[in-house]
C-alpha cells in the first residue's frame, strides 16, 4: 500500500506550474498560442487543480505516486528549481492561512518567550497535517523530517527537496520573521532513510 499525502501538496505544485506558465498581463492571444506548449495552461492541469481543491474540502488524501508523478514532470523542466521554490512558498502560505486566525494573532502580539512556543506548536501541527512531516527542536535548531516525500528522486541533485526547504523557510518567515540558512544534512535522494532540514530557531533575546 503506497502512502498518501495531503491534497494540498500536489495542489501547490500544480499551482506553481500554472503561475510560472501564465504570461504577465492579459494577452489572450498569447495564452491561446501557448496553451498546448505550456503545461500550466493546459485544461488537464486546470481540471487537476479543481480535483485537488475538492479533495482538500473532503479531507481526501492523494497517493504518493500520484504526487510524485507531478514532481517528476516538473523535474524534467529547465525551470524546475523556480517551480519547486514557488510550490514550497505557496504551500507555506496556504498552511499559514489554515492556522486559526486567533492563534496567528496571538503569535504576533505576544512577546517572543510566549509567542514562540505557540508558533512552534502551530508549525508542528500544520507540518504534520499537510506535509506529513515532523518538526522537532534540537538545541537552538529546528528540524523538519520527512520520510514520505512527494518530490523524492524527481530531479537531479535533490532539486525536488527545494520544495520542502522553501516551505520551511516561508513558514518561519510568516510565523516568527525567521530568516537564515537552512541545511539539508540527510536526504532520501542520497540514500538516507529520511529527508531532514535544519533551520535556526533562536530563543528570543531580552529587549532592553
Ligand atoms: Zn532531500
Amino acid at each position: 500500500m503506497p502512502g498518501t499525502v495531503n491534497a494540498l501538496v500536489p495542489l501547490s505544485l500544480l499551482e506553481a506550474v500554472r503561475s510560472i506558465d501564465t504570461p504577465e498581463g492579459d494577452d489572450v492571444e498569447y495564452v491561446q498560442e501557448h496553451r498546448n506548449k505550456r503545461l500550466g495552461l493546459s485544461d488537464t492541469v486546470i481540471a487537476q487543480i479543481r480535483r485537488y481543491k475538492d479533495a482538500m474540502k473532503r479531507g481526501q488524501e492523494i497517493v504518493v505516486p500520484e504526487a510524485l508523478g507531478i514532481s517528476k514532470l516538473i523535474g524534467r523542466r529547465d525551470d524546475a528549481d523556480g517551480i519547486f521554490v514557488r510550490g514550497g512558498t505557496g504551500v507555506a502560505a496556504s498552511m499559514y492561512e489554515l492556522i486559526p486566525f486567533s492563534q496567528r494573532k496571538l503569535i504576533h502580539l505576544l512577546p517572543g518567550f510566549a509567542g514562540r512556543p505557540l508558533a512552534f506548536n502551530q508549525l508542528r501541527a500544520v507540518t504534520m497535517r499537510y506535509l506529513g512531516g515532523t518538526v522537532t527542536k534540537a538545541g537552538s535548531s529546528l528540524v523538519l523530517s520527512v520520510t514520505e516525500s512527494a518530490t523524492q528522486g524527481s530531479a537531479p541533485r535533490s532539486l525536488g527537496c527545494t520544495y520542502y526547504e522553501s516551505a520551511l523557510r516561508e513558514m518561519l518567515k510568516l510565523l516568527v520573521s525567521g530568516s537564515g540558512m537552512i541545511d539539508h544534512p540527510r536526504c532520501l535522494d542520497r540514500g538516507d532513510g529520511v529527508c531532514e532540514w535544519r533551520a535556526e530557531w533562536r530563543t528570543s533575546k531580552v529587549r532592553s
